[in-house]
């Protein structure tokens, strides 16, 4: 069954290659917002012929259509995640490069109401919590 990406591809018109695909299908099934070389290992495990150029390349094209979103969590690499039908933000535990997703409706509405302050109808936004977990860390206060 072909994944939601490869969907996605299909409708912007682009050629679908094997190695495309192999890009796609790892991208929708990857919750964990890989960088380019954990897309290229697990892409490897698909296809052990696909380069590690390929896949910059493939990820360039997936998001210049809009299809993945690139974030920069702090670190340096750059990750990706298939663009999320339903907006969510992200927490970044610092000390294991685990991501959260969540979301917090005061949140959005409090973006919503600084914008209008400001004149603006909000269109977007983009928010990143970095923290340590509570329970490793019991004498920062
Ligand atoms: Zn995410």
């Amino acid at each position: 069954m072909p994944s939601t990406l490869e969907k996605k591809c299909i409708e912007h018109g682009l050629k679908m290659t094997g190695q495309r695909r192999v890009v796609a299908r790892v991208l929708s099934e990857s919750a964990d917002h890989p960088d380019v070389e954990m897309l290229y290992a697990r892409a490897s495990g698909i296809d052990p012929k696909i380069s590690i150029a390929t896949v910059y390349r493939t990820v360039k094209l997936f998001e210049d259509t809009g299809m993945i979103e690139r974030h920069d969590f702090g670190d340096g690499r750059a990750r990706y995640e298939e663009a999320p039908e339903d907006h969510h933000d992200h927490l970044i535990d610092v000390r294991s490069g685990k991501v959260i997703e969540f979301v917090n409706e005061e949140i959005e509405k409090l973006q919503e109401r600084i914008a209008r302050e400001l004149g603006y109808k909000l269109v977007g936004h983009r928010l990143e919590l970095y923290g340590v977990p509570i329970s490793e860390n019991p004498r920062v206060d």
